[in-house]
């Protein structure tokens, strides 16, 4: 399943001036190795069999070596001092191990002395062995695993080709995790199987000694715009949400929710971590396995490609006019954001939320009822939240102004 996990880590270096006016900087990749192919058949994932999906016809996606050393090596340059690449599919690790090892060779030889390089990695966790549990630690990796709860949970969407239960697999691999210290965190698909049981899901990740969580609604349609029977209401996500908020708050300085960690970012007036919570669609790019760039995971359709790495440079790409009118789409504000409280935070949601019911960017998210339950309950108190720590910080800033030793 996808999400937007990755999307995306923080601010870049700040907006490139240009002859056209401000263009922001592309400040994260999410490459796709292995295009959306994938080595698992979950019931609900939005990659497979996907009508728009613009290389379905074609057999055997893999990222070749050449296209990786280009990548690297003109985004490394793009992006110095930060940069932030990040891995997803489909399924990622199908470009297999050395593939991940030539990425880092091609890191050390193309980065420059002063350049923080970051990587993540998005996974159904089925083929990782130690070697890979050795790279991940070595170079200091973030996994993201996914995995929806306990195994009758777990295994009532997500099966492998011969539609059998990966549970206890995915199981096996974050016990491989945790002894070789990798850092991971998981990714819940909120679905029918679980959105009803947040206690369960939430006590069943701490009892594994999982200490960050990201909790992604799924919402699917027919053609008609009828929910699909996975699909959650956003009545249940709501809930799901203020439930979970319950059981973290008196915890909330030794686990991570990632909702709730972008909302406090939010209210304390910085950018926050997810490209949901931005003011428009233009913080991350997708890299697909041949090179072709576009502006988000959710559209990678032909209609929305910005170009292509083993032709175009990055400034040419960041520049585009697709790129402008796909950012855009977020800032269509509904009647309904123009006069909500919350709108500083929300920004409007995700445009995949109000496309996705009828194709038409103009609709209200479809979450938006979730949000305004959520924000109702948390805003408050991770504002007062912030105003202590800010005030800390503040404190310990004065005195250590006044005794810098
Ligand atoms: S549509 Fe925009 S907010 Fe939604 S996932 Fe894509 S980039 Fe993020
Ligand atoms: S909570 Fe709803 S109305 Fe408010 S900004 Fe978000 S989507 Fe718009």
């Amino acid at each position: 399943m996808g999400s937007s996990l990755f999307p995306i880590y923080g601010e870049g270096p700040g907006p490139l001036v240009n002859g056209l006016g401000t263009t922001p900087r592309i400040t994260s990749l999410l490459i796709k190795p292995a295009s959306a192919v994938c080595n698992l058949d979950c019931a609900y994932c939005f990659y497979l069999d996907r009508e728009a999906d613009p290389y379905k016809a074609l057999p055997g996606r893999r990222m070749t070596v050449d296209t990786l050393e280009r990548l690297v090596d003109t985004y490394l340059f793009y992006s110095y001092p930060n940069s932030v690449f990040a891995f997803q599919g489909g399924e990622p690790t199908l470009a297999g191990l050395p593939f991940f090892e030539k990425l880092v060779e091609f890191q050390q030889q193309f980065g420059r002395d002063g350049q923080n390089v970051s990587n993540a990695l998005q996974t159904n966790a089925i083929l990782l062995d130690d070697n890979w549990c050795q790279l991940f630690h070595s170079y200091n990796w973030l996994l993201g695993v996914s995995i929806d709860g306990p195994e009758e949970m777990h295994d009532l969407y997500r099966f492998n080709k011969a539609g059998a239960g990966t549970w206890r697999k995915v199981m096996n691999a974050i016990e491989r995790l945790q002894r070789n210290k990798v850092e991971f965190n998981v990714l819940c698909v909120l679905s029918q199987a679980n959105v009803e049981k947040p206690k369960e899901v939430y006590n069943f990740f701490r009892r594994l000694g999982i200490d960050n969580m990201q909790f992604i609604p799924l919402a699917e349609f027919d053609a008609e715009g009828n929910r699909l029977p996975f699909t959650i209401t956003p009545e249940q996500y709501g809930r799901f949400l203020v439930e979970v908020f319950e059981l973290w708050w008196p915890e909330r300085r030794k686990c991570r929710i990632r909702f709730f960690d972008n909302v406090a970012e939010a209210v304390a007036g910085q950018k926050p971590g997810s490209c949901t919570m931005h003011e428009t669609c233009d913080s991350y790019v997708v890299v697909e396995y041949n090179g072709d760039i576009f502006p988000c995971d959710f559209f990678v359709e032909k209609e929305w490609k910005l170009g292509n790495i083993t032709i175009d440079s990055w400034t040419e790409i960041a520049r585009r006019q697709r790129r402008y009118s796909f950012a855009s789409k977020k800032t269509l504000a509904h009647p309904e954001c123009q006069v909500c409280e919350y709108a500083s935070i929300c920004h409007g949601g995700c445009p995949k939320f109000r496309h996705g019911r009828h194709h038409d960017f103009n609709e209200l998210d479809y979450f938006c009822a979730s949000y305004k339950t959520v924000f109702g309950r948390i805003v408050g108190p991770l504002r007062e939240e912030v105003r202590k720590l800010m005030g800390q910080q503040a404190a310990m800033a004065a005195s250590s102004a006044l005794n810098p030793y």
